[in-house]
């Protein structure tokens, strides 16, 4: 007993170093004591949490925007929260979106959401490379998208019978019929649900994703039945007789995966989780590998990328590094110190890796503006007439497929944004009732490419 409450209190003083504890004061945690305060501290009630999204928003009014983006299953809010500067305005920057809690049971996505909102909040104005990331991005969280999971530490959204809101997007949604039969079963813990977005969650984190189009995400899961935490990309087939093809951007998408894969390790390297003697984490093969997503069957991650472009990544951490219901009920009789140790060590890793893509997207300043990181392109599309932004089709010749949605500019400010392996393309940008226009770009390793277009309406 006593062994289990120092080792606490020194992995949580560690945690308030490493900037990774979730927004509590440090004179809270400085003081823990009881198994109460533990939990709270590691695994604080959905009150609590949108307590402190709320006192976030207050302490750092100009860089913190929380909103409620809908209601759960059980009638809580479903809170967003965007990090950028001027964050009550939108601008025109590229976006992020990180996900947590999608299944109930699923904890770490809070701890990993809550600890990047946690830094990214504290460094701003006071580390350089911080303040640029908050500058240069709109940075949104979703830390806990299942309420009434996360509160009764189950899977799906309800238990009579409840969804599993990860087959209920309308990607493919009827497919898991063929992949996973037992998702038409209302008391499997897959099922689908009665209709895509059948479900208040689901239908409020489609509706910020289309409202935001962010450029990059992550869906965090952790438990899965592989030895490995890993990557997961949109779509594999999964079987010879399906009929999707791949990604059209499936080199990009890889290649960004394979990156993350290779911070985490870097990160491993310099004395992450992996060099902790864990018997199943030879170090030989301790690296988070990058896979597509199994056949795509209303995920989330893949209506993300099919339906707003996305590169929307699921990171699942491997199950054998923690027990999922440690936090949830914090018996001492059965702590597994170690095994808890391991999962904050690889939320730090993790962290680390995310903060290196932030890093890596970032091109460089210019002016009171930034430029971010090809090969790739965009631009605004301007209304030759009206001097307005433009919504118009951005098709990139031979990148186009039947499975994803077309690709447009944004309506608000008419940007687009399109990744691309380096080469040369042919680009049209095209609206009804305006004259197309074509334009041949090449791309390479620097900035993206950017070019705005006026299109001039038919007469
Ligand atoms: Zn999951």
């Amino acid at each position: 007993m006593i062994r289990r409450l120092l080792t606490l209190g020194a992995l949580l003083a560690g945690l308030v170093l490493a900037g990774i504890a979730t927004g509590i004061p440090t004179g809270t945690s400085a003081s823990v004591g009881t198994s109460m305060q533990t939990q709270e501290a590691f695994y604080p009630s959905y009150e609590q949490i949108v307590a402190r999204l709320s006192r976030l928003e207050a302490g750092f009014p100009d860089i913190v925007h929380v909103r409620e983006i809908g209601r759960s299953s059980n009638g809580k809010p479903i809170m967003a929260v965007k990090v950028s500067d001027n964050a009550a305005q939108e601008e025109d920057e590229p976006a992020w979106l990180f996900l947590g809690i999608i299944h109930g049971r699923e904890p770490l996505g809070l701890r990993i959401t809550l600890g990047l909102i946690h830094d990214l909040t504290r460094g701003y104005g006071v580390d350089q490379e911080i303040t640029d990331w908050v500058s240069a991005y709109e940075i949104w969280f979703v830390p806990v998208q299942n309420a009434y999971g996360y509160e009764t530490n189950r899977r799906k959204n309800g238990d009579r019978p409840g969804v599993d809101l990860n087959r209920n997007f309308d990607f493919r949604w009827d497919r898991c019929a063929v992949y996973q039969p037992q998702c038409t079963d209302p008391y499997s813990s897959y099922f689908r649900g009665t209709a895509p977005f059948s479900e208040p969650e689901t239908r409020a984190l489609r509706d910020l994703a289309l409202e935001q189009r962010p450029l990059f995400g992550i869906d965090f899961h952790h438990g899965n039945p592989f030895p490995q935490s890993q990557i997961m990309r949109p779509w594999s087939t999964g079987r010879a007789d399906d009929t999707v093809l791949p990604t059209p951007d499936q080199a990009r998408l890889l290649e960004t995966a394979q990156e993350i894969a290779r911070w985490t390790l870097a990160s491993r390297q310099a004395g992450g989780f992996c060099q902790m003697g864990s018997p199943i984490f030879d170090p030989a093969v301790c690296r988070m590998p990058a896979m597509s997503l199994l056949a795509p069957m209303g995920q989330s991650s893949n209506w993300h990328y099919a339906a707003v472009g996305t590169f929307h990544y699921i990171v699942e951490i491997a199950e054998r590094l923690y027990n999922d219901r440690y936090f949830y009920t914090p018996d001492p009789a059965d702590d597994d110190p170690h095994s808890l140790q391991q999962a904050e060590e690889y939320v730090r890793n993790l962290s680390d890796g995310i903060k290196q893509w932030l890093r890596r997207f970032l091109h460089g300043k210019e002016g009171e503006g930034f430029t971010y990181r090809g090969p790739g392109i965009t631009g605004r599309v301007i209304d030759a007439r009206t001097g307005q932004p433009l919504e118009a089709l951005i098709e990139v010749e031979g990148l186009t497929g039947d499975a994803i949605r077309a690709r447009t500019s944004d309506p608000e400010f008419g940007r687009f944004h399109r990744l691309l392996p380096a080469g040369t393309y042919s680009v049209r940008i095209s609206r009804e009732g305006y004259q197309a226009e074509t334009r041949r770009v090449t791309v390479a390793d620097g900035p993206l490419v950017t070019f705005d277009v006026t299109l001039t309406p038919r007469q």
